[in-house]
């Protein structure tokens, strides 16, 4: 085997989650969070002007913080998911959250301090040679102070949020861990499922009638205990709408807006979009249906497999998908490609399947040493791939950011999911094409159906779900009944009532509806998404696309979403437009595969 399915972590931080090197970088950051604190405390705009050296090194040393912060969070969290029973990580992780609160105050305070600064100071302060490539953030800083209450609320309100939101956030987690779903094997033997392995199952479970008998047994679990998720669900958004308010609105998608950069007209063309495109979609889905001998699909076989007579799919070793990888990035960008290879090269990624793991997949960089890593279980399927990589189209992101000063590289979640969403489309494309039979090429057009299926059908229902969640919650506590009546109307409405069945206790079964940051962990998934189409659709017909690609992305923390898109890409946002160019390499998608199956069923 030329590449290690294991990931090299001593490189950041030696000898485990009890490292000396870490726990000396912890007292450091401390250390360097009191001397932020007090450099701030003594610093005065009008004495220190005109060269500002003092608020040049404020700045730096604010950099170098969090630049720390990163570093010990990436390795604290990539110890946590390659071994979810270490008991050293819990620890580990409430000392960071206490610094990375810490930090938060002095970056708080000095959003308040810059308000105070004169507009003439300002811009002279902005033009300084040291901070012009960080004016934008700088900016940024100075109007979210312009909100903020005074030093010592604003603290309490962050100490308050540990034993709040966020405590909350991971009692949720805590509820999840005891799910326990009666249930039987695909032998017809008794067993009990954790909320995972039930997950995978209704989701991922090749045989129709196992899901179908899974739906109302993974229902009645939640509805079980529906009032402990209820009472989770209404005070983690009850402590955010009092924050909210105590900082002066009632507008619970201003936050989440402003954190993607994103405007609300842009929002709204999307959804727009979104519910004008959604039909052929619908007549996919009945197809599917179709083919798994129904009329109409349920809630289980949204995401289903296909697996057609002679459909079996290619198995990747590792090393395969490596060589696949970084072949078809580089049709796309040479340095695309040379960066898969370093991450292969550099053991960045975790891919082994074992037991012991966290599910799912991330990257994160790592901010002192300008790499990344990247956590996932590779089975060899062509959809683990294609999740290897969605994760290192992020770790390209940031690559390409690395020599940028710190807060210059602090992209939104929208834009985060721009680069990995392009990685995967190449890849998933790449897959389809490679497809010996029409039945292998029918089973991967369906797997890479599942994007548009989850943002404009499931997504969608769970941002109008949580929309008007959110709105009732401002009015009173509501009722694990009136949960389960929102979530099953935005369902049934984001499917245009197609469905057999639907999932009304998705709300508690959700893990996204009980993150504490950022909220509405929805909209932005259906953005990045929607985004990279449209600039795969323009990378198609450019000639020389690697350079402007990459002046795009960096330039994603350094102004506004709407801004980055005109000068990049030369299109307004707010219009339909742009996004209607992806839509239609979906709609081309879902042509082919109605073409491919028109015969297979009567
Ligand atoms: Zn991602």
């Amino acid at each position: 085997m030329k590449y290690s399915l294991n990931w090299d972590l001593d490189s950041l931080f030696a000898g485990g989650i009890n490292s000396p090197q870490l726990a000396a970088k912890l007292a450091q950051l401390k250390t360097a969070i009191a001397t932020l604190a007090d450099l701030l405390d003594r610093w005065d705009a009008a004495s220190d002007a005109p060269q500002y050296p003092q608020f040049v090194k404020l700045i730096d040393q604010l950099q170098t913080i969090d630049a720390g912060l990163g570093q010990a969070g990436i390795f604290i969290t990539a110890v946590g998911s390659a071994d979810v029973n270490n008991p050293g990580v819990a620890p580990m992780e409430a000392q960071l959250r206490d610094l990375e609160t810490q930090a938060d105050n002095v970056s708080g305070k000095l959003k308040k301090v810059l308000v105070q600064v004169p507009d003439n100071y300002f811009s002279a302060l902005l033009a300084l040679p040291a901070l012009q490539p960080i004016a934008f953030n700088l900016r940024e800083m100075r109007d979210a102070g312009k909100e903020l209450l005074d030093d010592k609320t604003e603290a309490l309100i962050n100490r308050l949020n540990l034993d709040g939101k966020a405590a909350w956030s991971s009692h949720y987690d805590s509820l999840v861990a005891t799910m326990q779903i009666p249930f039987h094997d695909e032998d017809g033997h008794p067993v009990t499922l954790s909320a995972g392995q039930a997950d995978n199952n209704l989701l991922g479970n090749a045989d129709p009638q196992y899901r179908a008998e899974l739906l109302p047994a993974w229902e009645q679990a939640w509805a079980d205990k529906e009032q402990l998720f209820a009472d989770t669900l209404n005070h983690l958004a009850g402590f955010r709408l009092t924050e909210y308010a105590a900082h002066g609105t009632t507008d619970f998608l201003k936050e989440p807006l402003k954190e993607n950069r994103l405007s609300a007209a842009t929002l709204d063309t999307i959804w727009q979009v979104v519910a004008d495109n959604h039909q052929f979609l619908l007549d996919y889905l009945d197809r599917k249906a179709a083919l798994l001998g129904k009329k109409h699909a349920g809630w289980q076989d949204v995401e289903a497999p296909l697996h057609l007579p002679g459909s079996d799919e290619h198995h990747f070793t590792f090393d395969e998908a490596a060589a696949f990888i970084i072949q078809h990035y580089g049709e796309f960008s040479p340095k695309m490609a040379a960066l898969a290879q370093h991450a292969f090269e550099h053991r960045w990624i975790e891919a082994e399947d074992r037991a012991g793991k966290a599910p799912g997949g991330w990257m994160e960089s790592a901010p002192e040493t300008h790499e990344s890593r990247i956590f996932m279980t590779f089975t060899g399927s062509p959809n683990d791939v294609s999740t290897l990589a969605h994760e290192l189209g992020h770790a390209f992101h940031s690559s390409v950011m690395a020599d940028l000063p710190n807060l210059r590289q602090d992209y939104a979640m929208n834009v985060a999911e721009t680069a990995s969403t392009f990685g995967e489309l190449i890849v998933a494309d790449a897959n389809v094409q490679a497809a010996k039979t029409d039945a292998e090429k029918i089973t991967l057009l369906n797997a890479k159906l599942d994007n548009p299926l989850a943002m404009f059908l499931n997504i969608r229902a769970r941002f109008l779900f949580e929309t008007r969640f959110y709105q009732l919650r401002q009015k009173k506590l509501v009722t694990p009944a009136e949960l389960n009546e929102l979530m099953l109307n935005a369902q049934k409405e984001a499917f245009g009532h197609n469905l057999s069945s639907y999932s009304p206790h998705l709300w508690a079964s959700k893990l996204h509806f009980y993150i504490d940051e950022p909220a509405f962990y929805n909209f932005p998934y259906v953005f990045g998404y929607l985004f990279s189409l449209g600039i795969y659709a323009k990378a198609q017909q450019t000639g020389n696309f690697e350079d402007q690609y990459i002046a795009l992305l960096r330039d994603t923390a350094n102004m506004s979403t709407e801004e980055l898109a005109q000068k990049h890409l030369g299109v307004d946002l707010t219009q339909p437009d742009f996004w209607l160019a992806g839509v239609k390499l979906i709609k081309r998608d879902v042509a082919e595969f109605m073409r491919l199956t028109d015969s297979l069923v009567k």
